[in-house]
């Protein structure tokens, strides 16, 4: 790939059309994918990287390792700015002490050491929020897939609890259905007795007759 050949893509910030796909990075944030150019995304991430070498930080700010920006987030190693720097020293990042500042310069002639360095944070920063995004997505789909086997074993309860319900009423028709047909041929015996008796009485007074 010709690393000059322009990006087909603007920068989602500033609109610049970098003179390289390399040039423009992916950042998530809140779930949401942007385009940004080198030089925007190192300026929407102060104080995670030194603007002097451009080394990402891991830790937090340490007061004997780091100088913070007296105007904005950025954190630069004391040892890159200043070794033999006092605590108080008033730090103004380059962003801030240069209003035309831009972190990345690139010329047709080739990246230099330098823009190579800047070039790198910011696809590690990529990097980064990528990495973050994919484990939001992955804990996301887990806690997802928690609620849904939470769900499917309360479905399974409740049809068990209905099969129980079902049997038991159906166990208590059948019942029923016996004591009737119990009863019915108990009716029926009386009334053969009845008729019997009936029978018997009619055929004694037939003989008396
Ligand atoms: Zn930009
Ligand atoms: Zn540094
Ligand atoms: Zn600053």
């Amino acid at each position: 790939m010709n690393p000059f050949h322009p990006s087909p893509e603007a920068c989602d910030c500033c609109g610049v059309t970098p003179t390289s796909p390399l040039f423009l990075h992916t950042i998530s944030y809140r779930a949401i994918n942007r385009r940004f150019c080198t030089n925007c995304v190192l300026k929407q991430q102060q104080g995670t990287f030194c603007p002097i070498c451009f080394e990402l930080f891991n830790d937090s700010f340490i007061p004997n390792i780091h100088l913070m920006c007296i105007r904005c987030p950025s954190i630069a190693h004391r040892s890159c700015v200043l070794p033999s720097s006092t605590p108080d020293f008033a730090f103004l990042c380059p962003a801030c002490a240069d209003p035309n500042f831009s972190y990345f310069k690139v010329d047709r002639r080739g990246i230099d050491f330098h823009a190579n360095k800047v070039l790198a944070a910011a696809a590690q920063i990529s990097a980064n929020t990528l990495t973050r995004a994919a484990v939001a997505i992955r804990l996301d789909a887990e806690r997802r897939a928690m609620v849904a086997v939470g769900a499917r074993k309360k479905a399974i309860e409740a049809l068990e609890l209905f099969a129980d319900v079902a049997a038991k009423e159906q166990e208590e028709g059948s019942s029923e259905q016996e004591d009737d047909s119990e009863q019915s041929q108990i009716s029926h015996s009386l009334l053969f007795l009845e008729r019997r008796q009936m029978f018997v009485c009619i055929k004694g007074f037939a003989v008396v007759l």
